[in-house]
């Protein structure tokens, strides 16, 4: 599979950042992480049509996860028809919201979008990329996820309430092909022993704040027993 971290940022944009979004490519289909940023545009300019992406994951419902989808529904609604992607939110509220925004823009054109509430445990499977689910801390309801295809596994922290207190289990419990962090709740330097326990040789570092680049540069320089991956927007990873 092939990672593209195509927004990296921590709560708001950067100059050099947009916010949460991450593509994950297979030879089955092209699954989004996150829908912070302006995501149609960013496919668009990574030469990924809209219309392969088979489902969306939203971790949690802040803004810099999923401002990305009011334009991309009203998008997939008008002109790129051929789009339908599974999307996945914890909150019905962000449903109801999507399809309100979606009717004031479009009025009669509205079109259904197929939308999907999750709670924690497995929340997809297509035969080819199964998805699961786990809750943490960060808010009301927040999840990580793990993805399960071709024979590899990844985990997605999405964010924390801190590195030692909901770091999500599934990175203990079983060998991971990596492990995708986030960097803005917690310095990356107090995530060291946690990511020592970790059964993965991969570490990428995403959803960076700047308040925290300092601490990815310390721990980088420290050395570690695992591969420390620091990403930017347009990162590709294959795995
Ligand atoms: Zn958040």
């Amino acid at each position: 599979m092939k990672i593209t971290f195509l927004g990296t940022s921590h709560g708001v944009p950067e100059r050099d950042r947009y916010c949460s979004c991450t593509c994950v490519s297979t030879a089955g289909g092209r699954y989004l992480i996150d829908a912070g940023g302006p995501v149609a545009d960013m496919l668009i300019r990574k030469e990924i049509a809209l219309a392969e992406i088979t489902a969306i994951f939203v971790t949690h419902m802040h803004g810099d996860h999923v401002n990305g989808l009011p334009a991309f529904t009203d998008l997939i609604s008008w002109y790129f028809k051929t789009a339908d992607p599974l999307i996945h939110l914890p909150d019905q509220t962000g449903v109801n919201a999507l399809k309100c925004w979606n009717a004031a823009v479009l009025g009669s054109a509205v079109r259904d979008i197929r939308y999907e509430v999750y709670r924690e445990g497995v929340i997809y499977d297509d035969g080819h990329m199964r998805v699961t689910a786990l809750r943490s801390r960060h808010y009301d309801l927040s999840y990580s996820f793990k993805l399960e295809t071709e024979g590899k596994r990844v985990v997605f922290t999405g964010d924390l309430a801190g590195p030692d207190i909901d770091f999500p289990r599934f990175c203990f419990e079983e060998d991971c092909d990596a492990v995708i962090c986030e960097a803005a709740h917690f310095p990356t330097t107090k995530a060291a022993p946690v990511f020592e326990k970790c059964r993965t040789k991969n570490i990428y570092i995403n959803h960076i704040s700047p308040r925290q680049a300092p601490s990815i540069e310390e721990l980088l320089a420290s050395g570690t027993p695992y591969n420390l991956i620091p990403v930017y927007d347009g990162y590709e990873a294959e795995i």
